[in-house]
């Protein structure tokens, strides 16, 4: 299985961010470069919910061109999408899966249903899905 890796910083902005949009879903898109063993998140775009909803969101069309374009200058490729939930579990719901047409792409789920924030990475395909080996990871903890 491939290893997504994201380094902590990358992480806590996620998570920060989420949480100053709850009630409603956050989102936004991952850039990053394959490695060897799969792939690693270099940069974390925060993008608009067009939908401003507590279950589903819409990525703002706008400013996901200015991400692509950002992500060009620096080098970086697309590598999927990361959403919120605010309260329900971090994996896909039947909406996230019929919206999930990239079987390339790696879909992150951050859950805010409780106190302590979940991660999870996922590849979605025909309906399918499976969860990615996602690492965060710092300077002193590497795995
Ligand atoms: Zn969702």
């Amino acid at each position: 299985m491939a290893i997504i890796r994201m380094r902590d910083h990358l992480y806590d902005e996620i998570v920060n961010y989420a949480k100053e949009h709850l009630p409603e879903e956050a989102c936004g898109l991952l850039a990053g470069v394959e490695t060897g063993e799969g792939r690693e998140i270099r940069k974390v775009y925060f993008l608009e919910n067009k939908d401003h909803a507590e279950d589903h969101f819409t990525l703002d069309p706008r400013d996901q061109i200015n991400a692509i374009r950002d992500m060009r200058a620096n080098g970086l490729k697309p590598l999927g999408n990361w959403h919120s939930h605010p309260s329900s579990p971090s994996r896909p719901s039947v909406e996230d899966i019929r919206l999930a047409f990239d079987s390339k792409a790696s879909y992150l789920i951050l859950s805010l249903m409780a106190d302590y924030p979940v991660l999870n990475s996922f590849h979605i395909e025909g309906g399918e899905w499976t969860k990615e080996d996602l690492r965060i990871y710092s300077e002193e903890y590497y795995f």
